[in-house]
């Protein structure tokens, strides 16, 4: 067989292109494929779809394409173009390239396999590109993806704030929590952040949103009621993101209670934060003892700590009945206790009460069964290189966005032509 036609094949080249010339560098380690039509060949307007003949040839250009055997391989060609009577002087459509692209589709299908297994960096080192253009496969492969995507308003979603940076610098980040995959993101964590969500629906497709988890978080919630009918029904605050008011509560009676104690020698204290941070459950062995002397005291923390172990309990009632009556008790128990980090914290929370009740219809959570969370975070830590904001909401959408990636290559992932 010529190495032209063993080519053809590898390649998957359909008519009318053929390889005219195969040159193999063994010191660059690299094999340089030329692909050609035949004299008369028509084409094809990329706009009409009208059959033309050819106009004339832009620059010859190259592509990536996958390794033979450890070469790296690049298939050229002069793309054709034709003059249509209606779009003008066109280039028509290539079979293994999308326009503009420097890479073959099946490559790019490669590349976005192994960019979905590493970082961009591993990507890059074992592909053979450099950092920009590992990068701008994964870019393009989420502008794809996006654009493909229909538009459907997922029926319970999350809203959460994330850090893209240093200090105050936000994105806003929408889930769908039925798919566990992020279904939006956009800069800041404003009302017109999340607006800017329930705008690209239609009224119709809004309707379609039945429940919203988020923080306690003015903005959203008045954009959830902005956007979003019977919205107080619809929107649960995230339990987790509640009980921090608690934890940070204790946290502060213990200091003030630890520097009162300190002062008179008493160190009962020091040293003890992170013990009641730990849910009951979740205490480490070694420290039950310690923990148990001092929940035993008449130390105000302990009480605070009480206090926000026992709001644990509303959230595992079956009824909503239950849960108010619950709350309603611990509410008073709260205002009652004469600490005021937890005085402060419950009023926070009773003002937000039809929140709270809300999740015995919805039952929903930011937490999610997909774990979105701590993959958003571990795509921030490995993303000290993707450098600022953009980047990082790239690579969310990419790895986490639910997205259609691929370029659309036809049934068969070795085939260059039959797109
Ligand atoms: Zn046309």
């Amino acid at each position: 067989m010529r190495d032209t036609e063993l080519y053809r094949h590898l390649l998957g080249l359909v008519a009318p292109w053929q390889v005219s010339r195969v040159e193999l560098s063994v010191a660059d380690g690299r094999v340089d494929v030329w692909a050609q039509h035949p004299r008369r060949t028509r084409f094809a307007c990329p706009e009409c779809e009208r059959k033309l003949a050819v106009y004339d040839h832009s620059e010859e250009r190259a592509w990536r394409h996958l390794d033979s055997c450890g070469f790296l391989t690049y298939l050229h060609a002069g793309p054709p173009r034709v003059d249509c009577p209606d779009h003008g002087v066109l280039q028509v459509r290539l079979p293994w390239a999308e326009p503009n692209s420097r890479f073959t589709m099946v490559f790019q299908r490669l590349a976005i396999d192994v960019l979905t297994e590493c970082d961009v960096t591993g990507a890059a080192r074992l592909l053979h590109l450099s950092w920009d253009e590992a990068w701008h496969v994964m870019d393009r492969a989420v502008a794809r993806g996006l654009a493909a995507k229909a538009q459907v308003a997922p029926a319970r979603i999350g809203v959460d704030e994330k850090s893209a940076g240093r200090g105050q610098d936000y994105i806003t980040v929408v889930s769908d929590l039925d798919r566990g995959t992020v279904d939006y993101l956009v800069d800041e964590r404003r009302q017109a952040s999340l607006d800017s969500y329930f705008d690209r629906f239609t009224a119709e497709q809004r309707a379609g949103i039945e429940a919203v988890a988020m923080d306690m978080w003015e903005p959203y919630i008045n954009s959830a009621r902005a956007n979003l009918e019977d919205a107080d029904e619809k929107i649960v605050f995230d339990r987790y993101h509640l009980m921090k008011y608690l934890t940070t509560a204790v946290d502060t009676v213990r200091k003030q209670e630890n520097r009162a104690l300190a002062a008179g020698g008493d160190k009962r204290l020091a040293g003890s934060k992170y013990l009641w941070l730990y849910s009951a459950e979740n205490l480490p062995a070694r420290h039950v003892d310690r923990f148990a002397r001092l929940r035993a005291g008449d130390l105000k923390t302990a009480r605070a700590w009480a206090i926000k172990e026992s709001l644990r309990h509303f959230w595992a009632y079956q009824r909503r009945g239950w849960a108010a009556k619950h709350f309603k008790r611990w509410y008073f128990w709260a205002t009652h206790s004469r600490l005021q980090p937890v005085i402060d914290a419950a009023r926070t929370l009773k003002r937000h009460e039809a929140g709270l009740l809300s999740y015995f219809a919805h039952r929903i959570s930011n937490a999610g069964a997909e774990g979105l969370n701590s993959r958003i975070q571990a795509i921030r830590v490995s993303a000290r290189g993707y450098r600022n904001r953009e980047h990082f909401k790239t690579a969310i959408y990419f790895h986490l966005g639910g997205l259609q990636l691929y370029p659309q290559t036809g049934s068969s992932s070795r085939t260059v032509g039959s797109g």
